[in-house]
């Protein structure tokens, strides 16, 4: 099974600008009623990290062991 993060918000820290939203390109995030984000579709997450390094209030964390070296792999076998 392919290894996804525990997506970690401090809703403390969240505005709710919605920026993390927008930019997770598996939709893995949503804004909630109250204005908060939701992790939604965690099995969907690909590790990019964009919405841990976009939010402006370092609300999001990612834990967990990202799998290393796969692209050296694919670009070895490419090359
Ligand atoms: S790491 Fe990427 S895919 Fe996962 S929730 Fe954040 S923006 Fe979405
Ligand atoms: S980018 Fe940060 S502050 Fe903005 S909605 Fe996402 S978690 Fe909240």
């Amino acid at each position: 099974m392919r290894a996804v993060p525990e997506i970690r918000i401090r809703e403390e820290r969240c505005k709710g600008c919605g920026i993390c939203v927008e930019f997770c390109p598996e939709d893995v995030l949503a804004l909630g009623e109250d204005g908060l984000v939701r992790v939604v579709r965690p099995e969907r997450c690909v590790w990019c990290e964009l919405c841990e390094l976009l939010c402006p209030d370092f609300a999001v964390e990612l834990w967990g062991e990202k799998p290393r070296g796969r692209g050296k792999a694919d670009a070895s076998v490419a090359g």
